[in-house]
């Protein structure tokens, strides 16, 4: 076992991933705009206390395999605790990844008119998903690239949905008027 110590001192860490949460007793919280993100952690249990530490750079880990000493930067975390989830962990690690659980990323964007005029004219989904062992990014099947009001496309390597959508009162031809593009690919030969 790798010897892990804070402030020269032995701990017990462990190498996990978690989904950050905010602390309302930090204002300046530096992870807030994590919040909801899963990230590589360090728990550390030392003196009877458990924290965590963002191992995202790989920081935490360096510090407590250097003697956990203040000369090593850390960034303290906040994290849900039941997101907690060992890092890259496998029954088998040289069989591939099942693939078993999953994050996906949503974002609800407003499109407006122009940059000068703030009406609403649209809105659209950006949907993402890895798998949440192995990270691995999934692709969309049967969705053209570009970007359209009209349908549902992605991105050039199919990866991120751009899902145009509206409220449940709006009219069927809502956001309909606005300007897309498609991106078409053709091979050598076609060339
Ligand atoms: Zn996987």
């Amino acid at each position: 076992m790798t010897d892990t110590r804070w402030n020269g001192e032995p701990c017990t860490a462990l190498r996990l991933t978690a989904i950050v949460a905010d602390i309302d007793a930090f204002p300046q919280y530096w992870a807030r705009h994590l919040v909801g993100t899963r990230r590589n952690v360090v728990r550390v249990e030392y003196g009877g206390e458990t924290f965590y530490l963002d191992d995202e750079d790989g920081s935490g880990w360096n510090k407590l395999t250097h003697g956990g000493s203040p000369h090593w930067a850390h960034s303290n975390i906040v994290i849900d605790p039941d997101s907690v989830q060992l890092r890259g962990h496998r029954a088998d690690p040289d069989k591939p990844c099942p693939h078993e659980n999953f994050d996906a990323y949503v974002e609800v964007n407003r499109v407006t008119a122009s940059d000068s005029d703030a009406t609403v004219i649209g809105y659209a989904a950006d949907i993402k998903v890895n798998c949440r062992e192995c990270r691995e990014p999934f692709r969309w099947t049967g969705v053209p690239a570009g970007c359209s009001p009209r349908q549902p496309m992605c991105s050039v390597d199919e990866t991120e949905l751009r899902a145009p959508l509206r409220p449940a009162s709006a009219d069927p031809d809502f956001g309909l008027g606005l300007p897309g593009f498609a991106v078409n690919y053709r091979s050598p030969k076609e060339g």
